[in-house]
């Protein structure tokens, strides 16, 4: 079988968690005592025996980071894990953000919100290594939930909250809008966040013809494209995606209006 992007690895892998880092009342970053050639957009999906196998993005590559939010069974087990614990994961998988057909002196637009904001991160500091520049819109409900704005390597950091504690009041959309309607001009769009916030987003790349990018997060069970619970319009997340263009994904007609829940029924997107 062909293995695409080349550097995805489907073997299971157990190394030591080094360091945890408390990045706020819910969410915690694990850093493991090792390194692989991952990129900003890929995942990998994580094992807790007796649990269950979750896919979380990369935070970076060196040294191997998630970072993950509390809200259930599976990420509950990860919160109880202490540094010196070992964790288990298959992968780099998927495929990756694409910053290739930029140059030295772009300028990219980040769109994110909650732990989106992790690809988000590693990508613009990967971004700056290569001469690109990056402004980032974090979104979040509260104040507390603000995470990662000193993870993007220097980018230009604009915050949204739902109540206004902390940034500008209002979503990500408000402030994308107003940061074209200044006449900023970025060279590319990247997002990783809830769908209907990127299906918008697409929609805007789209009228004012910019290249965007979208990492979306489907229920995923094997990513390996063997079980389909990821299916969407006839793409399968975990090895099409989870990037796709915003061409690509306003085509998939459940694309910010539905998705399928564990035991693969679908269930409507709020
Ligand atoms: C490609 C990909 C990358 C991902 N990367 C990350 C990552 O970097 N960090 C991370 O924390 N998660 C990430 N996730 C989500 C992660 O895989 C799990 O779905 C998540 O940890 C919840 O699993 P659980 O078993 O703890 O909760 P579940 O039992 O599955 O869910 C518990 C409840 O929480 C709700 N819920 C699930 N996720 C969230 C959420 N994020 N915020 C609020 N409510 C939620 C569910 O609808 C449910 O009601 C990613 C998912 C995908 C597909």
């Amino acid at each position: 079988m062909e293995i695409t992007p080349k550097n995805q690895s489907f073997q299971m892998q157990t190394y030591k968690v080094a360091k945890i880092i408390d990045e706020n009342y819910r969410i915690k970053t694990f850093e493991l005592g090792a390194s692989f050639k991952g990129k900003p957009g890929q995942y990998i999906m994580i094992w807790i025996p007796g649990v269950g196998e979750r896919p979380m993005s990369l935070g970076s590559s060196s040294p191997i980071s998630v970072t993950i939010a509390n809200v259930g069974r599976f990420s509950n087990a990860i919160h109880q894990l202490k540094e010196e614990d070992l964790i288990s994961f298959r992968g780099p998988l998927g495929k990756a953000f694409s910053i290739s057909k930029l140059k030295t002196g772009n300028q990219i637009l980040l769109v994110g919100g909650g732990y989106g904001v992790v690809p988000l991160a590693y990508l613009a500091r990967e971004a700056k290594k290569k001469g690109i520049g990056s402004t980032a819109i974090i979104g979040a409900r509260k104040k507390d939930d603000v995470i990662y704005t000193n993870n993007f390597g220097g980018a230009k950091i604009i915050i949204t909250t739902d109540d206004g504690s902390e940034g500008i009041k209002g979503n990500v959309i408000d402030a994308v809008n107003k940061i074209f309607g200044e006449g900023e001009k970025f060279d590319a769009v990247y997002s990783c966040g809830p769908e209907k916030m990127m299906h918008r987003l697409a929609e805007i790349c789209i009228e004012r013809k910019i290249y965007c990018e979208l990492n979306i997060e489907r229920y995923m069970k094997c990513g390996i494209n063997i079980c389909g619970a990821c299916a969407i319009d006839g793409k399968i997340c975990c090895r099409d995606g989870p990037i796709f263009t915003a061409k690509e994904a306003l085509r998939f007609k459940d694309f910010g209006k539905c998705c399928r829940d564990a035991s693969g029924k679908k269930v409507e997107l709020h």
